[in-house]
């Protein structure tokens, strides 16, 4: 994998196979396909966008591990056997840091008694192949409702919220438009609301990958966020922790 350079790269988010989005006004969720099989990866793809989801895809288990723990996907469906890196270890992975993602996990007949047991389930579900579009578009659906109704969607603090589904940003009532990577700084910064973050911590869940140890990368995107958020007189409350890195909001 290619290492970032020390300067801004081109907005991740917008790497990810999501064509389609703009034009596709009914679209009920992002769903992230790990699969190898060109097979299965092409009829999976089909009938989750002819359902209006949003369909991306990885085809090895390491990319799809870094996508999957990024936040933009609504549900993963996971194959087990992947090249590069395991399915289950792919769903231990999430279940430590995205435990409430939902995923559907493809397996063979038979693989699921002995290796999946003793993982705490949480969101996950099991669909055995060879399986029907139809069903996994109902799995889908059905593990969509589940979070929506488990969680609320609306992250606050200070004065800015954050609505997880919509993709909706305020501050003080005040909407503000982010692109995927600020988005997904400020849904981190807020979820650990009041403690401090390393730069290579926020540069490892947000980013997800291998850096130049000297990357400016998180101090860019911070100052594009504190542009948008702030206002004249009236500074984001994200603040700058002396060699460290960065704090939303007070102490807590
Ligand atoms: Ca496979």
């Amino acid at each position: 994998m290619p290492k970032a350079s020390a300067s801004v790269r081109g907005d991740p988010g917008s790497a990810v196979g999501d064509e389609g989005s703009q034009d596709r006004p009914d679209a009920s969720g992002r769903v992230l396909v790990i699969e190898d099989e060109p097979g299965i990866v092409d009829f999976v793809r089909r009938g989750l966008e002819a359902a209006g989801f949003d369909v991306a895809v990885a085809v090895d288990g390491i990319e799809g591990e870094r996508l999957a723990l990024r936040d933009g996907f609504d549900a993963i469906v996971l194959d087990l056997m992947l090249p590069g890196r395991d399915g289950l270890d792919i769903l231990a992975s999430l279940h430590r840091e995205r435990p409430s993602m939902p995923v559907i996990v493809l397996t063979a007949r038979g693989e699921i008694e002995d290796r999946v047991v003793g993982l705490d389930a949480g969101a996950v579900d099991y669909l055995v192949k060879p399986f029907s579009v139809a069903e996994l578009v109902a799995r889908v659906r059905a593990q969509l409702r589940v979070v929506v109704q488990a969680s609320t969607s609306v992250l606050r603090a200070e004065d800015i919220e954050v609505d997880l589904l919509t993709r909706k940003v305020r501050r003080g009532g005040r909407a503000v438009v982010l692109s995927t990577t600020e988005f997904e700084l400020l849904v981190h910064l807020l979820r650990h609301h009041g403690q401090v973050l390393s730069r290579e911590e926020i540069l490892n869940s947000v980013w997800g990958y291998e850096h130049d140890p000297e990357t400016n990368v998180v101090d860019v995107y911070i100052g594009y966020l504190r542009r948008k958020l702030g206002g004249p007189g009236d500074p984001a409350p994200i603040f700058s922790i002396r060699a460290v890195g960065y704090r939303l909001g007070s102490v807590s």
